[in-house]
């Protein structure tokens, strides 16, 4: 089925930057030049307090706030800063994360392409660039209005905090694909949850040099039907471009129409809309990866060149399919 399409941006995303920095507003215009001309750009909204706290400590969130009326910017880890804007950044892209499920939920494709990214942040630390937890957030005020959420994370990098806010819950289903023993280290695939929520957390930690069949075969395989089998009333997706083969961190091999046919794979899971939410991405061609996420949104037939995962990719989807709840 076909739903209409939105994007969520604005103006305040670039008041939060740091020379010699990769996560810059450099990048979110790269990105957005991907957006194609038909689309209309909504424009961001705050988190409230109440929004944060669903996902943060209270002690988290005034830490951001106070390192922000500071005025000046520092880093509170080796790469993750904070400027004089940065709280009120860090709220903008959380309710953006917020306004792209509510509209999902009321039937639209909306894609928040928002920073500082947030995957990493984890319930009281902030890390790997991210302030707040933009998906989570999204996906914890999406509890309030329906019972189950799947979060999809395609990132380069494991969505260390995501998994942590949900890790002991069976009404979220979180699902990563991402370069195995790379930043932040976690993410094997023994991680799979606790308690109620053991078998709701599955982990593809996959080789670099990883490529669309690879991908393809964690997303259709493993992802997908476990998607299937929970009927979230909502996926979001935790949209990191960082995988594309001309990125600087990573060693992945992904070109932009991939991105294409991943979102596919998802829509057709589903068969609602999307929530995306953007994470890293840091190379020349996140432009043209965010254009090919539209295209296939807007329903135009992604291609589809075969190939076959390696072996070591097979064996991460064949355990996955025997540790999904
Ligand atoms: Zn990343």
């Amino acid at each position: 089925m076909a739903f209409p399409c939105v994007a969520i941006s604005g103006e305040v995303f670039t008041r939060h930057d740091m020379d010699l920095h990769r996560e810059t507003s450099a990048r979110l215009k790269r990105a957005l030049s991907g957006v194609p001309p038909g689309i209309r750009l909504l424009d961001p909204e705050p988190a409230s307090q109440a929004d944060l706290e669903r996902v943060h400590t209270p002690r988290h969130i005034r830490m951001i706030s106070d390192l922000s009326s500071l005025g000046d910017r520092r880093y509170i880890d080796m790469d993750t800063y904070v400027t004089a804007d940065s709280f009120h950044v860090a709220s903008m892209a959380a309710g953006s994360a917020i306004l792209a499920a509510k509209r999902a939920l009321e039937g639209t494709h909306a894609f928040a392409l928002v920073r500082p990214p947030g995957h990493h942040a984890e319930p009281d630390r902030a890390m790997g660039f991210c302030l707040f937890n933009n998906a989570a957030v999204a996906a914890a005020w999406a509890l309030e209005e329906v019972d189950r959420v799947a979060v999809v994370d395609w990132d380069l990098h494991h969505g260390n905090g995501t998994q942590k806010i949900f890790y002991d819950s069976d009404r979220v289903l979180f699902c990563s694909v991402h370069q195995g023993n790379l930043f932040p280290r976690t993410g094997w695939i023994d991680e799979i949850g606790v308690g109620r929520g053991k078998g709701f957390t599955l982990n593809a930690p996959i080789r670099e040099g990883a490529s669309l069949p690879d991908y393809r075969s964690v997303m259709e395989d493993a992802f997908a039907n476990a998607i299937t089998k929970f009927r979230p009333d909502l996926l979001i997706v935790s949209a990191g471009e960082d995988p594309l083969w001309d990125d600087p961190d990573g060693g992945m091999t992904l070109i932009p129409p991939d991105f294409g046919v991943m979102t596919r794979v998802l829509m057709e899971a589903v068969d609602a809309p999307l929530a995306l939410v953007l994470e890293g991405g840091y190379g020349p061609s996140i432009g043209p990866a965010v254009n090919e996420i539209f295209a296939a949104l807007g329903g135009r037939p992604v291609p589809d060149n075969g190939g076959t995962a390696r072996e070591s990719t097979l064996r991460i989807v064949s355990q996955l399919k025997k540790m999904m709840f």
